[in-house]
C-alpha cells in the first residue's frame, strides 16, 4: 500500500511525497549492525533518490569519476576531518571490505618488524589477532577471556615487545558490549584501533592512535564502507611483499580513495550523516547524549531484580548494552514480547545470551526510554 502512494502522478510524476511515507511504523531498532540511521538522513535520501540535485539521475547510477561525484567524496571527508579534527598528518581513507578486510590490511601495511601486541577484549580481537598471525610474530600482551570478556584488563604497564611495530586493540567490543575508557600505554608504540562500534559517538583524540578505522555499518552508515585514518608516515610502498594492491593504503591514499570504483553510494550516506552530525553540534553533543542515554539503561540494570548488565561498571559501553536475566526462557519472552511492541533486534549475540541493546548516535533518547518503562512493566509482571 504504501509503495502505491509513494508516487504523486500529477503535476510531477517524480515528486516524491515524503509526507505520506509510512514512517509511522518504524520500530524503535536496538540492531548492533547494520543500525538505525537518523531518519532526517533517510528522508533527505529517498528526496534525492530519483535525482540527485538536478542530474538527473541517482547517486548510484553516477560515474565514481563524475564532477559531483567526487564533489560528494570529498565534501565527506572534509566534514569529517572537521567532525573529528583529523591533523592534516592524517590520511582518511574510504574503503571497502568491512572491518574484516582490515584484520589482514593491518599487519600487511604495519608488521615491518614482523612483531604485534593484540590486546584481547572479545570477539573482534580474537578474529584480528588470528588473521594478523598469518603474518608475523602476535604477541597477547593482556586478555580479559578469563571471565568472558566482561572487563577491560589494566593496560597501564603492560609488557610492550621492544620490536612491536604496533599495539592493537578493539575499542568497543560489539559483541560484549565493553570499551576501554583509557587508551592502553603503548610505550611509545603506535597503537591501531578498531574503532567500528563507537566511531563518531564521542569526541576522540587522533593524535594518541596511528590508525583508526572501522566499518560503518554500526554508527555511520550503511554496510560496505569502512573508514581508515591513517597517520601519513605508515602510508608506505615497503609492505608485506604478497600484499594484493588493493590492500595496500598507499593505493588508494595515492588516489583519494578512487583507486577503483568505491562504495559510491554508500560514502554518499556516510556524507550525509556526517553533516546531520555537525547540525547536531558536533560530537561534543554525541558524546553528551550518549552519556545519557547509557545512564538511563545501565542504572534501570543496577536496580532491576531481574535484568542485570555483563560487564563490569567502568568498562561499560555506551553503544552496546549486553543484558541476562539468567533465565533462557524469561529471556527468549521477553524479547517476543519486545519484538511485538515495537523494540527490535533485541537478542543478544549467541556468545554472551540473553539481550543486547545497541543505542547508537541515531537512537533517540525517547527510544531508550520506552525501552526502560517497557522492561519494568515485563519486569514486574512476571516477578517470581
Ligand atoms: C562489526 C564489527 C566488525 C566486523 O565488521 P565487518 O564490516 O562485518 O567486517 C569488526 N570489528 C568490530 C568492532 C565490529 O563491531
Amino acid at each position: 500500500m504504501a509503495s502505491e502512494q509513494f508516487f504523486d502522478v500529477g503535476a510531477n510524476p517524480i515528486q516524491l511525497k515524503l509526507d505520506r511515507m509510512v514512517f509511522m511504523s518504524r520500530v524503535f531498532n536496538f540492531s548492533a549492525g547494520p543500525a538505525v540511521l537518523p531518519e532526517e538522513v533517510l528522508k533527505e535520501a529517498a528526496e534525492e533518490m530519483l535525482d540527485y540535485r538536478g542530474c538527473g539521475m541517482s547517486v548510484m547510477e553516477m560515474s565514481h569519476r563524475s564532477k559531483t561525484y567526487v564533489e560528494i567524496i570529498r565534501t565527506a571527508e572534509t566534514d569529517l576531518r572537521d567532525l573529528m579534527g583529523i591533523p592534516d598528518n592524517y590520511k582518511v581513507l574510504f574503503l571497502q571490505g568491512g572491518a574484516s578486510q582490515q584484520f589482514a590490511a593491518v599487519p600487511m601495511n604495519l608488521m615491518k618488524n614482523k612483531v604485534a601486541d593484540y590486546i584481547l577484549t572479545g570477539a573482534w580481537t580474537k578474529k584480528a589477532s588470528k588473521e594478523a598471525k598469518m603474518y608475523g610474530d602476535v604477541r597477547i600482551v593482556a586478555t580479559s577471556e578469563d571471565e568472558n570478556f566482561s572487563y577491560v584488563p589494566d593496560c597501564s604497564d603492560l609488557e610492550i615487545s621492544d620490536d612491536a611495530d604496533y599495539v592493537y586493540i578493539c575499542e568497543n567490543d560489539t559483541i560484549y558490549g565493553n570499551k576501554f575508557k583509557t587508551l592502553p600505554n603503548t610505550k611509545g608504540k603506535d597503537l591501531v584501533a578498531d574503532v567500528s562500534s563507537c566511531f563518531l559517538s564521542e569526541p576522540v583524540d587522533i593524535t594518541r592512535y596511528a590508525v583508526m578505522y572501522g566499518g560503518v555499518q554500526k554508527n555511520v552508515g550503511p554496510a560496505g564502507v569502512v573508514i581508515n585514518i591513517i597517520r601519513e608516515d605508515l602510508i608506505r610502498d615497503d609492505v608485506w611483499p604478497g600484499t594484493p594492491t588493493m590492500l595496500k593504503w598507499k593505493t588508494q591514499a595515492d588516489d583519494g580513495s578512487l583507486y577503483n570504483t568505491p562504495p559510491a553510494y554508500g560514502i554518499y550516506i556516510c556524507g550525509k550523516v556526517f553533516k546531520w552530525i555537525k547540525a547536531q553540534g558536533g560530537l561534543e553533543v554525541m558524546g553528551k547524549r550518549n552519556a545519557e542515554k547509557a545512564a538511563v539503561l545501565y542504572s534501570f540494570l543496577d536496580q532491576s531484580d531481574m535484568f542485570n548488565g555483563t560487564v563490569r561498571a567502568e568498562d561499560r559501553s555506551m553503544m552496546n548494552v549486553p543484558f541476562v536475566t539468567g533465565n533462557a526462557e524469561l529471556d527468549a519472552k521477553f524479547i517476543a514480547e519486545a519484538t511485538a511492541a515495537g523494540f527490535a533486534e533485541l537478542k543478544g549475540h549467541r556468545s554472551v545470551g540473553g539481550m543486547r541493546a545497541s543505542i547508537y548516535n541515531a537512537m533517540p533518547m525517547e527510544g531508550v526510554q520506552k525501552l526502560v518503562e517497557f522492561m519494568d512493566t515485563f519486569e514486574k509482571a512476571n516477578r517470581a
